[in-house]
């Protein structure tokens, strides 16, 4: 498990009706994740993915240092990035938000004030570039 400090997100905006999840998750898909109830859809939701992460098929890989697995999956608002522990990030439009929802196993998930503090508090800031810690 990741270890995660946790911090609470102030976040105002009203909070729209949740996306329906699809059914059958990819049991390989399930994360480890921290506990906060998400805020709304200006908040940042981290989750750290330690395994491949494949959509349609195609597994995702770090164009920079060629990982394939060990990725952190940033969501704020409609939008996913996949960040690489070597620091590059992309914006992968394969996953939405619902998809998002879906790959957490539970109601809870960790929020960060910004997208900064999330990278810090999960080692994705580059300090660990290249170096698998599971
Ligand atoms: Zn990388």
């Amino acid at each position: 498990m990741t270890t995660v400090l946790r911090t609470t997100a102030p976040i105002t905006e009203p909070t729209p009706a949740p996306p329906i999840l699809p059914a059958g998750t990819d049991p390989l898909l399930r994360l480890e994740y921290d506990t906060r109830p998400p805020t709304g859809p200006g908040a940042t939701r981290c989750l750290s993915h330690p395994h491949e992460l494949a959509f349609r098929g195609i597994p995702a890989t770090c164009r920079a240092c060629r990982a394939r697995r060990d990725w952190m999956l940033i969501n704020h608002g409609r939008r996913v990035w996949i960040r690489c522990r070597c620091s590059n990030q992309w914006l992968e439009p394969e996953i939405s938000r619902a998809d998002f929802d879906a790959l957490i196993t539970s109601p809870d998930i960790t929020n960060y004030p910004s997208v900064e503090d999330c990278l810090a508090a999960l080692g994705f800031d580059g300090a660990f570039a290249g170096i698998y810690l599971t």
